[in-house]
């Protein structure tokens, strides 16, 4: 059952993205803007790199070749989309699925911080490195994939007042960098890892729970 008050607000921040023209170059280029999906009282948020191209037609997040591997691992952990919330560092898909830019990258940080303020996860999975090297820039995913780090982030600054307005100064994270699915789908050995780790969510979970 979808909370209508979170739904509502993440709403509005959709919007404040399109009002503010966040990286209008690659607005224009891109199909349409890919926010984010699934449940916003989910536990758990999972954040990707950016839209590839089926992405950018649906208009949703992982619904691709990664996508499909992704469900394939929420289903070993008996978790479904509909569970979860999804969504990417950069919401408009860049040109022939280069990588993001570092100013694309902070360009939407702010908005990603309000989405994450809204739903309150008591877990973040960062998917490969521009999604942790957002919240944790001095780590190295292949030091630290499977690992929860508990987190304190300054909150960047929107460039528009109106999502100034309720912001805290201030979020508290727990942050569990896993390899990139996209990355791990066609490399035996990463692709293990990344299965092994998957599987050690529920247990982090349970854990931070009983540490509130
Ligand atoms: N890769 C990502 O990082 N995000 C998507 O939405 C799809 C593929």
């Amino acid at each position: 059952m979808v909370n209508q008050d979170k739904q509502t607000r993440l709403d509005a921040i959709k919007q404040q993205i399109i009002e503010a023209k966040v990286c209008p170059d690659l607005a224009r280029q891109a199909t349409q803007l890919v926010f984010g999906d699934g449940n916003p009282e989910s536990e758990i948020v999972f954040i990707g790199e950016a839209p590839g191209k089926n992405e950018d037609l649906q208009g949703i997040p992982f619904v691709g070749a990664a996508g499909k591997f992704l469900n394939e691992m929420l289903a070993m952990i008996d978790l479904k989309r509909e569970d979860i919330y999804i969504t990417n560092i950069v919401k408009y898909r860049p040109p022939d699925n280069r990588d993001p830019f570092p100013d694309e990258k902070s360009a939407f940080m702010p908005y990603l911080e309000s989405q994450l303020e809204v739903i309150q996860p008591k877990l973040v999975v960062t998917l490969g490195r521009h999604s942790l090297n957002c919240f944790l820039p001095d780590l190295q995913i292949s030091q630290v994939h499977g690992q929860p780090k508990r987190m304190r982030i300054k909150r960047h600054e929107p460039k528009d007042e109106l999502a100034a307005a309720e912001r805290s100064d201030e979020l508290v994270l727990v942050i569990l960098p896993l390899f990139h699915p996209a990355a791990a789908l066609y490399n035996g050995a990463m692709r293990k890892t990344l299965i092994d780790d998957f599987a050690l969510i529920p247990a982090i979970i349970e854990k931070i729970k009983v540490s509130q």
